[in-house]
Formats: structure tokens, sequence, C-alpha cells
């Protein structure tokens, strides 16, 4: 049974991993597509680049959807990573591409236990009776 168990868990894991690993290409795959299609300036502040600051240039989604990557390259804009925060803040989007630590940053400011604490509460009523 303990084997069983083994080996599920194998396979979930390399599920796991090939889906990231699937995420990965695919986002390398835009942002390589796009900074072929393109030239390396952001479309915002027209600041240029090179392969030394190339990881300063990012690709936006036009309609926020990272799965939305059409290969003419309609949905993509080039943008550095200052005009992609700002394009973000303007919307209030959580859609930030590479940066996800500052989403994550974000994210950690709401307190998701805090609704189900409720939930809880309100559904047990051994808590109620206190
Ligand atoms: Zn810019
Ligand atoms: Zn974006």
């Amino acid at each position: 049974m303990l084997k069983r168990k083994q080996l599920n868990k194998e396979r979930l894991d390399k599920v796991v991993s090939d889906a990231n690993r699937n995420k990965e290409l695919r986002d390398q795959g835009y942002r390589e597509q796009a900074l072929k299609l393109y030239s390396w300036i952001c479309t915002r502040c027209e600041r240029e680049f090179n392969h030394k600051n190339l990881q300063e240039l990012t690709v936006h989604h036009k309609d926020h959807n990272h799965d939305n990557n059409p290969s003419d390259g309609s949905n993509w804009e080039l943008l550095c990573v200052y005009c992609h925060d700002n394009e973000h803040s303007r919307f209030l989007d959580a859609e930030y591409g590479e940066l996800t630590s500052d989403t994550e940053k974000s994210a950690a400011t709401h307190n998701p236990f805090a609704d189900l604490k409720k939930l809880v509460i309100a559904h047990s009523p051994s808590i109620k009776k206190k």
C-alpha cells in the first residue's frame, strides 16, 4: 500500500514539474517571438534596449491575458519594467508578466483567511454556543 502511494506521488510530482516546464517554455516562447517581431524599444517611453539590459524589457499583453498569444504579435507590447508597472497600476490589474514578485506583495496585504474564519464560525454550532 505504501509503495502504491509512493508511486502516485511520483506521478503527481512529474505532472506538476511537466506543467511548470510547459509554462516556462510557453512564457519564453512568446517573449522570444515578441523580441524577434518588434524592435527593442519601450513602446511608452521609447527607451532603447540591447543585449546587456534586455531583461528590463518585458512583454505586456494588451488584453491582460497571458494565454492569448497570437503569432502575429497583435496582443503583445514591449514595455520597460517601469512603464509596464505604470500600465498595470493604471488598470489596477494583477497581471505583471515576469514581475510576479510585485503581484505577490500586493496579494499578501489581503488576508484570504479572514472571510474563511467567519464562514467556519457561522457553520459550526459548537463555536456559536460559546
Ligand atoms: Zn518605458
Ligand atoms: Zn502586462
